[in-house]
């Protein structure tokens, strides 16, 4: 007892975490819009969903937008790493408006499947939640051929014109489990159900949840740096809790109750795909404030995936 009360509290760091490669090249394009056009650069909502990285675009021009009747004339828009609905793009069209597409290319590969599914004949089923920026994106491809499908209740009891031909997509940060029960629920109730060719969940939604499940185990809580409205960043919450491990999202170390961690030995920390590494780092120095830490790095897996510009920033 006497060796365990003199032992520095353990902070295991998931790995990856942060940043991913559709987040990194949002943000490189409205940096790269700026240093080339100079501000305003408007950008359809947030670019990615973090407010530390909205703040900071904000800062050096970047001018955020909920919709496109927002966006002068003559001006050049960026669209969101989410993606956006063909309705979207025939608006900017229409009003000639320049636009640069942040649109993460794993999203962009989903939109692609959605208007195959439709255009074959099939009902696509599409597991995700109301109201996100990328399901309104990915389901306005072919919206009278899409239905929202948002948790198991719905998938027990969707219905559909021909149950012989239903497909289903994903939204690309859902939790890997979750997703995987309804996939099952659905293809019980429609055995010819069409799957995406690869994954639709992407890597780094994928990475961060495994990871961050091997140090959840062995911590007494576990803190998730990310924004409240970052799906992938909520994901991580609930797949700690289902754990059993208490969980918590943090915009930044402001937001840390060290009430939380006071009994806590081992404390697990990550961070969602939008949310910047040096959050974790402020964090961890937060966390310092109740004793002395000891740091660990836990990486299941490397990541080197990046993703090629749109040719309006590509170039010096
Ligand atoms: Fe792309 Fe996945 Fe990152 Fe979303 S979380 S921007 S889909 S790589």
């Amino acid at each position: 007892a006497w060796g365990e009360a003199l032992r520095p509290r353990q902070v295991l760091l998931a790995s990856p975490r942060s940043f991913c490669a559709g987040v990194e090249r949002a943000i490189d394009i409205v940096e790269r819009a700026l240093e080339r056009w100079g501000a305003p650069i408007y950008v359809r909502k947030q670019i990615v969903h973090n407010s530390h990285v909205v703040r900071r675009l904000r800062e050096r021009g970047a001018v955020f937008v909920e919709e496109l009747d927002e966006v002068p004339d003559g001006a050049t828009v960026v669209f969101s790493a989410h993606g956006v609905s063909p309705d979207v793009r025939n608006v900017a069209a229409q009003r000639g408006l320049a636009v640069i597409d942040a649109t993460c290319p794993l999203v962009a590969k989903v939109h692609s499947e959605a208007r195959r599914f439709a255009d074959r004949g099939d009902t696509v089923l599409f597991i995700g939640h109301a109201g996100h920026e990328e399901t309104e994106g990915t389901m306005g491809e072919r919206p009278d051929s899409t239905i929202l499908v948002e948790n198991l209740e719905q998938a027990e009891r969707v219905q559909v014109p021909d149950p012989s031909r239903v497909s289903y997509l994903v939204q690309t940060t859902l939790a890997v489990d979750e997703v995987e029960e309804i996939v099952q629920t659905l293809r019980k109730r429609f055995p010819l159900l069409g799957a995406p060719g690869s994954d639709d969940i992407c890597y780094a939604t994928t990475n961060r949840q495994w990871a961050l499940r091997t140090v959840a185990h062995d911590a007494d809580v576990v803190l998730v740096v990310g924004s409240a409205n970052s799906s992938n960043s909520n994901r991580l919450v609930e797949t700690a809790r289902r754990l059993g491990t208490p969980a918590y999202l943090v915009d930044d170390s402001f937001d840390v109750d060290l009430d939380w961690i006071r009994g806590a030995n081992t404390v697990a920390v990550t961070a969602g795909a939008s949310a910047p590494s040096a959050l974790v780092d402020d964090v961890v120095t937060a966390l310092r404030g109740l004793g002395p830490l000891q740091v660990h790095e836990r990486e299941v897996t490397r990541e080197d995936i990046r993703f090629t510009l749109p040719k309006e920033v590509r170039g010096s």
